[in-house]
């Protein structure tokens, strides 16, 4: 006995299933030649015994594989017993058993022994060799000898087919780790082809997977044990799973990190929005308060100025008549002499908030400054502009001020004038102006066309 190998594992070289199987093959041609031997010392007892030997040597001669013989054992098996029947005899038979000599079994005994020799089964049949070893021994008859070499055949078959068995296991395990390598290889190649944007992280990760890859090819070029194969696979795959972990950890990380700045930019794009918006309602009530006086809450002189010189522009091109008015506060100094200069301001508060009541919502009121309001009357002719004025004038003179728990008469003087085609905010509020130095020198509480 030489080599014994595991059964039914796929463990072992490919060299080795060579080997075995060309053993197997010569032991099979042994076995057909043992039927035969067998057959020719069965001959010559009975004429129908001859003729089923003679069928069966045919058989055997185009038999093509194990089965094959195995069924032609077996219907050797059962002519031979055809044969101790007849030589031995029947209780039952009356006539004189026939002269016949029992066959000669002692060649296909030693056969049957050579092949048992030549044999190399897996530890798991020793012991069953050994009981079929002695007995063939003990056996003599040919009978007897058929049947131990159909079981002798049976167990070459299940070897046969265990060796094919394996070799295709060997082979499915080829044909995985190939396919494996190239959906692996195409998958490096497919991310080389996305990841030209050099992403560090993808970079690494193709350089282990093709160092995995090569490795292991290498390996498979170099040896065909699938002992060392198999443990190669597994620890390349396990690597490669390795690597491919990191990979995903960093880019779940990467992922992590990635969300957090984002949710920090849209935190920083809300905080921006928000000051943005702070800033525009800080700016409008800044540009409110740059336009609004502070005393009296209508618009200052900063205001008038630039609408002023807007109306004159417009009055130029004919497509506005405009009148402006200027109001001053008759002997305004008294009232904050008299009563303190708060007592002043709160009439200077009554005599705007009154003036502006009376105006259109078009109409522009300003505080020019101290005691002194111009009022820009839009689509309103010269005449109208008088009128207004002196409803303005007449509006202040009937507030009942009272000063010291007595009452107190506070009036205005005006000066009014049309904007002219070729005024100029200057010229204008000059015209004005004087038409109220008028009315103040005509008496005060009038008003005055300029
Ligand atoms: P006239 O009839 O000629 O206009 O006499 P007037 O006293 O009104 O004119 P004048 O220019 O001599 O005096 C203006 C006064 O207005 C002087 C100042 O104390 C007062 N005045 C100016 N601005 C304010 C203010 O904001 N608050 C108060 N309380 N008084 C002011
Ligand atoms: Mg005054
Ligand atoms: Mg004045």
């Amino acid at each position: 006995m030489n080599a014994h190998r595991a059964s039914g594992s796929q463990a072992g070289t490919l060299d080795e299933d060579e080997n075995a199987l060309a053993q197997w093959s010569r032991i099979d041609t042994l076995l057909r030649r043992l039927v035969t031997r067998l057959t020719y010392a069965a001959e010559g007892h009975a004429a129908p015994l001859d003729l089923t030997l003679d069928k069966i040597r045919s058989e055997m001669r185009n038999a093509t594989d194990e089965s094959t013989i195995e069924q032609l054992l077996h219907e050797l098996t059962d002519a031979v017993r055809s044969l101790d029947d007849l030589v031995s005899p029947t209780p039952s038979v009356t006539l004189p058993p026939p002269e016949i000599s029992p066959p000669d079994s002692a060649a296909g005994r030693d056969a049957l022994l050579a092949v048992l020799d030549r044999l190399q089964l897996d530890e798991t049949m020793l012991p069953y060799l050994g009981t079929l070893r002695a007995a063939i021994m003990e056996t003599h008859e040919l009978g007897g000898l058929a049947q131990q070499a159909e079981a002798l055949a049976s167990v070459v078959n299940r070897q046969i087919r265990q060796l094919g068995e394996h070799r295709q296991a060997a082979e499915t395990l080829l044909a995985h780790v190939t396919e494996q390598l190239v959906e692996l290889t195409e998958y490096v190649t497919r991310e080389n082809a996305d990841q030209r944007d050099g992403s560090g992280a993808r970079q690494q990760l193709d350089h282990h997977l093709i160092h995995e890859i090569d490795a292991l090819g290498s390996q498979m070029r170099q040896t065909n044990d699938l002992h060392f194969l198999r443990r190669e696979v597994e620890s390349r795959i396990g690597a490669i799973s390795t690597h491919m972990k990191a990979f995903r950890e960093r880019e779940e990380k990467r992922e992590r990190d990635w969300q957090a700045r984002a949710q920090q930019m849209t935190q920083r794009i809300r905080e921006l929005e928000h000051a943005a918006q702070s800033m525009e309602l800080s700016l409008s009530q800044k540009q409110q308060q740059a336009a609004t006086d502070p005393l009296t809450g209508i618009a200052n002189r900063r205001v008038y100025e630039a609408h002023i010189g807007e109306i004159c522009e417009q009055v130029r091109q004919h497509t506005a008549e405009v009148c402006l008015l200027v109001l001053d506060i008759d002997h305004f100094k008294h009232i904050n002499d008299r009563f303190g200069h708060a007592a002043g301001d709160r009439a200077l508060r009554i005599v705007a908030d009154q003036l502006k009541a009376r105006l259109r919502a078009g109409d522009l009121l300003a505080r020019y400054g101290g005691e002194e309001f111009v009022a820009v009357l839009s689509g309103t002719s010269a005449q109208a502009g008088l009128r207004i004025a002196e409803t303005l004038r007449a509006t202040i003179e009937g507030i009942g001020f009272r000063g010291q728990q007595q009452p107190v008469s506070i009036t205005l003087s005006c000066g009014v004038t049309q904007v002219q085609p070729d005024d100029t905010a200057n010229s204008v509020f000059e015209r004005a102006d004087r038409a109220l130095y008028l009315a103040k020198r005509r008496g005060r509480n009038r008003c005055e066309m300029g």
